[in-house]
C-alpha cells in the first residue's frame, strides 16, 4: 500500500478525552475517530488491525468446530421478554421501538436468539454436539464508556454457543473453547492469564476469564504464587476466618459520639480522629433495586460486591442511591453505621472480635467511638472482602495470592440449561425422551483486544505491534522519494516484498524525513526499512520497532531478514 493512496489521518496531539494510552494512541495513529460517547468509526487502518484479530479468532473457532454464522443486531423483545432478561438487564440494554410500536433491543449478547434458532431446527441427539458462533456487531449502553474501544457502546465481539446433549458433553465443548482462546491469544502474541470468575448477569455454572496483563486494566485478579491458581478478584476466596490481631485484653468502654464535620472516608476519619484504620468498621449500603443491605468490613480492607450479590442470592447490586442512604440510615452517605440503621446487615469476618471501634452515626457529621458488639443487634458473618497480597491461596497450602491489573478480553461460560428451559430447547435422546439441551457460551471483544494489545506493547514513541496482527509488517521509509534514486530503490523494495506476500506500507508522502520517523514510530509495524544515502552504497537500514536496533543490510539480502527465517 502506498501512503499517498491510503488514509491514516496522524495526530501529534492525543485528545482531551483519551485517558489511556490505547486510545491516545489509536486516535493519534489514525486508527478510529469518535461519533459519539464510546462510538467509533473505524479508519482503514483500524479496521485492518481489527480484521487481523477476528482473522485468528475465526481460524481457532473452525479449528474448534465452531460453525460461523450471523445474527441480527435488532432483536424483538419477546425473546428477552421469555427469558425474563428484558426486566432484570437494565439500563446496558438498549430498547427501540419499532413504527408499530413495539418494542425490540439491540443485541447485547445473543443467547436468546440462538437459543430460539435451536429449539426450532434441533430435535434429535443425532444433530448434536453443535456449536455456533458470529463475529458482530453488539450494542450495551455502558453507564461509563471510555477508554477507546475498551469499553465502548458499540464494539465487535465474537460469540459463540454450544449445545451438548448431556453435562460430559457441554465439559468437553466448553474445554475445546478454552484450548482455542489460549491459541488465539497466544497467537496474537498477548502475555495473558485464565481466571476464574464470577457468572455474572449472564449466570450459570462456573465460568472463566481470560486477562490481558497491563497496568492499566480495570480489573484486579489474583495468582498464586506456588500453584498459578488465578482467579478475577470478584471471586477470589478469602479463607481467613479469624483475625487474631482484633482480640485484647481491652475492657469494653461507654460509646462516645463525636463530631466530625465533613469527614466521610476512612482515610479521613482515620486522621481526624487519630485512630488507626483496623480499629474503623466501614458501612456500605447495597441494594438490588428493591431489597437494602448494610454490609460492615473492616477499615482496611474493601468490600466485593459481588460476594455480597452472592450471599444475597441477588442477581445484580448497585451501592444505594443518596436518597436509600438517606431512607435506611437518616443522614447523608458517608456517616452510615450498624446502630439503628434500618436493614438487614451482615459483616465480613474482618471485623469479628473488633473492641471499641468507631463506626458512623447515622446522623449528618457524627462518629461513635468505642462501640461494641454488644451495641447492635447479632449479624451473620460472610467473607465478603477483597483478597489482598498475601492471603492464602485456597487451592494449595503453601502459596499466597499476588495481585495484577489486567484487561478481559475473553469470557466463556457454562451455562447448562438456564437458556434452553425458558426457551425450550430439547431433544429427542436415543432412549426415546425428550431432554433438555446443556449449553455454554463464549465471548471474546475484538475490539478491546485491539485496545489491550496496545495497552501491554508500546513505549513513549507509539504502539509496538506484535507481527500476527499488525495491520503491515513492514513501513518502507524513503527519506527522500523526490530523489531519483532513492524512490527507484525504494519501489523495487516495495514491488519485491509485495510480490512475496509481505504487507508494506512504502511513504512515499513528500514530507520530512523526521515527520516519516515519527509517523512509523507511532504506527508501530515490526520493521521499518530506510531507504537513505546509503543506496548508493547497495545498503538500507533494517529497524525493529521493539529492539530499536539498526542493521545496515544489503538490498540484495533483504529476504534473508524477511522472509526466509
Ligand atoms: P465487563 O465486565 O468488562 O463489562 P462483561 O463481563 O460485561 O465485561 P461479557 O458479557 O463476558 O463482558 O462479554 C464478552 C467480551 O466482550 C468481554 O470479555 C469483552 O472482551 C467484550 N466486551 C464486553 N463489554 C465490552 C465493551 N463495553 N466494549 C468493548 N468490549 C466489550
Ligand atoms: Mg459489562
Amino acid at each position: 500500500m502506498r501512503y499517498s493512496k491510503y488514509f491514516i489521518p496522524t495526530l501529534k496531539e492525543s485528545p482531551a478525552d483519551a485517558e489511556v494510552i490505547s486510545h491516545k494512541l489509536m486516535i493519534r495513529a489514525g486508527m478510529i475517530r469518535k461519533v459519539a460517547a464510546g462510538i467509533y468509526t473505524y479508519l482503514p487502518l483500524g479496521l485492518k488491525f481489527i480484521r487481523k484479530i477476528e482473522n485468528i479468532v475465526r481460524e481457532e473457532m473452525n479449528n474448534a468446530g465452531a460453525i460461523e454464522l450471523l445474527m441480527p443486531s435488532i432483536i424483538p423483545a419477546e425473546l428477552w421478554q421469555k427469558t425474563e432478561r428484558w426486566y432484570h438487564y437494565g439500563k446496558e440494554l438498549l430498547r427501540i421501538k419499532d413504527r408499530h410500536d413495539r418494542y425490540f433491543c439491540y443485541g447485547p449478547t445473543h443467547e436468546e436468539v440462538i437459543t430460539d434458532l435451536v429449539s426450532k431446527e434441533i430435535k434429535s441427539y443425532k444433530q448434536l454436539p453443535v456449536n455456533f458462533y458470529q463475529i458482530q456487531t453488539k450494542f450495551r449502553d455502558e453507564i461509563r464508556p471510555r477508554f477507546g474501544l475498551m469499553r465502548g457502546r458499540e464494539f465487535i465481539m465474537k460469540d459463540a454457543y454450544s449445545f451438548d446433549r448431556d453435562e460430559e458433553g457441554a465439559e468437553i465443548s466448553y474445554k475445546k473453547m478454552y484450548d482455542a482462546y489460549c491459541k488465539i491469544f497466544e497467537r496474537c502474541q498477548l502475555e495473558y492469564r485464565v481466571v476464574e470468575a464470577d457468572t455474572g448477569a449472564i449466570g450459570g455454572s462456573f465460568s472463566h476469564e481470560f486477562m490481558v496483563l497491563a497496568n492499566t486494566g480495570e480489573d484486579v485478579i489474583v495468582t498464586c504464587s506456588n500453584c498459578g491458581y488465578s482467579a478475577n478478584i470478584e471471586k477470589a476466596e478469602v479463607l481467613q476466618k479469624e483475625y487474631p490481631e482484633n482480640y485484647s485484653d481491652e475492657p469494653e468502654k461507654p460509646i462516645e459520639k463525636v463530631y466530625t464535620p465533613n469527614v466521610k472516608s476512612i482515610e479521613d476519619v482515620s486522621k481526624y480522629l487519630n485512630v488507626p484504620k483496623t480499629k474503623i468498621i466501614k458501612t456500605i449500603i447495597l441494594t438490588d433495586g428493591e431489597n437494602v443491605v448494610a454490609t460492615l468490613v473492616r477499615g482496611d480492607f474493601d468490600i466485593n460486591i459481588v460476594k455480597v450479590k452472592n450471599v444475597m442470592n441477588w442477581d445484580i447490586i448497585y451501592f444505594a442511591t443518596e436518597e436509600t442512604v438517606k431512607e435506611v440510615t437518616n443522614a447523608p452517605s458517608g456517616f452510615a453505621g450498624p446502630i439503628g440503621l434500618k436493614c438487614k446487615i451482615i459483616a465480613d469476618y474482618s471485623i469479628k472480635g473488633m473492641k471499641n471501634f468507631v463506626v458512623g452515626a447515622n446522623e449528618k457529621d457524627y462518629h461513635l467511638k468505642n462501640v461494641n458488639f454488644k451495641d447492635f443487634s447479632e449479624i451473620e458473618f460472610y467473607d465478603l472482602r477483597n483478597a489482598v497480597e498475601g492471603d492464602k491461596c485456597p487451592k494449595c497450602s503453601n502459596g499466597v495470592y499476588k495481585i495484577y491489573r489486567g484487561i478481559e478480553v475473553g469470557h466463556i461460560f457454562k451455562l447448562g440449561t438456564k437458556y434452553s428451559e425458558k426457551l425450550n430447547a430439547t431433544y429427542l435422546d436415543k432412549d426415546g425422551k425428550e431432554k433438555l439441551i446443556i449449553m455454554g457460551c463464549y465471548g471474546i471483544g475484538i475490539g478491546r483486544t485491539a485496545a489491550a494489545t496496545i495497552e501491554q506493547n508500546h513505549d513513549k514513541d507509539g504502539m509496538i505491534l506484535p507481527e500476527p496482527i499488525s495491520p503491515f509488517k513492514v513501513y518502507l521509509l524513503p527519506v527522500n522519494y523526490n530523489d531519483e534514486n532513492i524512490k527507484k530503490i525504494a519501489d523495487e523494495i516495495y514491488e519485491k516484498l509485495k510480490n512475496k506476500n509481505i504487507e508494506v506500507l512504502l511513504d512515499d508522502r513528500d514530507e520530512r524525513a523526521g515527520k516519516k520517523f515519527k509517523d512509523a514510530d507511532l504506527l508501530g509495524f515490526p520493521y521499518r526499512i530506510n531507504v537513505g544515502k546509503k543506496v548508493k552504497d547497495g545498503k538500507v537500514e533494517l529497524i525493529n520497532r521493539k529492539t530499536k536496533e539498526v542493521k545496515e543490510i544489503e538490498i540484495a539480502k533483504i529476504e534473508d531478514y524477511l522472509w526466509k527465517n
